[in-house]
């Protein structure tokens, strides 16, 4: 019998990941990823020595949002994911932007979930509006689900996301915890200067409401194009911290494409793990994919060109000719991220577009 076709890449990766964005819009305004003006895109400046940094790279910060009619329909992504899912991805991502500005988010769930073959379906979040669509979510088959926060203290939140919305996210938390998704995640990006001197805060956090935590490092895909190395925490240097505060236990896994390093508390209460493609890339088990709101699958973060699917899907092809494409497309895929080397450049999309 032939061998099931996989994705699998000119460096013997297999993707088993496919990260769908629904919508290239949001409602927050981090700072790190889709930040409102200038001054708000260089919250450092001041900070470090102007020599360092001696001609900041400024873009204008006017958004153009992707017009309805480019973005790919529900229909359209459930197509996608079912031949990605025939080619032996087995973990789906609804993401964004802020997927739950996109309406009917149910209806794609409940498209989604069924499929023979995913084993898991999640979401990422700024938590926001979770709590009134979290029993929606939850009836149309969402099992997990992934928040961003990156600050308790309510000015410092407001700071960082240009929103007063700490409230609601934590709301967001409590009500996913009681309606039994699990488990419920709760990202942090970490900047020097901004929000790093809460990591045990969090960390304490993930303890009292038994979430994981997991804290990631800056990386360059913020659509001010401010990111520094100054500002990146390195992950080491977030666990010797956490380690200095709390007993952690390593949590050991075989599975190699996972992101995070896990630890839990030695009273096995909330998890904490440290994503750190920066200073400790993962690049050499990355299986992973993303599908762009509007059709586009990028093989990496910091791909620097897309594949537009939407010709294909509009133009009457194939499930067999969407997958031959795919496979072709998975060929091209970079073998890993040259932050900080001559010659980086950093991808025109941001993160908020190409779906983290
Ligand atoms: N809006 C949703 C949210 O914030 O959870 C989903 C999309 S957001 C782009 C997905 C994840 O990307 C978030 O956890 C966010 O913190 C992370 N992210 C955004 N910009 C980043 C950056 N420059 N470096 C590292 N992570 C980033
Ligand atoms: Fe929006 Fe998420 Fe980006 Fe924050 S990280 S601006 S919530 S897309
Ligand atoms: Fe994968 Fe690219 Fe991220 Fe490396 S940088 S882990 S290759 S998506």
């Amino acid at each position: 019998m032939a061998a099931p076709l996989t994705l699998r890449d000119l460096h013997g990766r297999v993707m088993r990941d496919l990260r769908v964005s629904i919508t290239d819009r949001c409602n927050f305004r981090c700072l790190y990823c889709l930040p409102e003006t200038e001054e708000a895109a260089n919250f450092y400046r001041g900070k470090f020595d102007a020599l360092k940094n001696p001609q900041p790279a400024f873009t204008p910060l006017v958004r153009e949002w992707k017009a309805k009619s480019a973005l790919l329909t529900y229909e359209e992504i459930e197509r996608i994911v079912r031949v990605a899912v025939g080619l032996g991805v087995e973990k789906v991502r609804i993401t964004g932007g802020e997927p739950l500005l996109r309406r009917d988010v149910p209806e794609l769930v409940a498209r989604l979930a069924p499929i023979a073959g995913i084993r898991d379906l999640a979401m990422t979040t700024n938590g926001a509006y979770f709590a009134p669509h979290a029993a929606a979510l939850r009836a149309a088959g969402l099992r997990r689900v992934s928040f961003s926060l990156d600050s308790l203290d309510q000015d410092n939140f407001k700071r960082i996301t240009g929103r007063d919305g700490l409230r609601a996210v934590l709301a967001g938390i409590a009500q996913a915890k009681e309606l039994g998704f699990a488990p419920v995640k709760v990202n942090a990006v970490v900047i020097r200067g901004l929000n790093d001197h809460e990591l045990e805060r969090l960390a304490q956090f993930a303890r009292e409401q038994t979430v994981s935590l997991r804290f990631i490092e800056f990386m360059p895909l913020d659509s001010g194009h401010a990111w520094l190395r100054d500002l990146v925490v390195p992950g080491r240097e977030i666990l010797a911290r956490l380690q200095a505060r709390f007993d952690l236990c390593p949590v050991v896994s075989d599975n190699k494409s996972e992101t995070a390093k896990r630890w839990t508390f030695e009273d096995g209460r909330g998890e904490i793990g440290i994503i750190a493609p920066v200073t400790e890339a993962f690049c050499g088990h990355c299986n992973r994919l993303r599908l762009t709101a509007d059709g586009k699958i990028r093989t990496c973060l910091f791909s620097l060109h897309e594949h537009d699917l939407k010709p294909l899907l509009r133009g009457g092809a194939t499930d067999a000719e969407l997958a031959a494409r795919l496979r072709e497309i998975v060929l091209g895929k970079e073998d890993r991220h040259h932050i900080g080397e001559p010659g980086f450049e950093q991808p025109e999309r941001t993160m908020s577009c190409i779906g983290g």
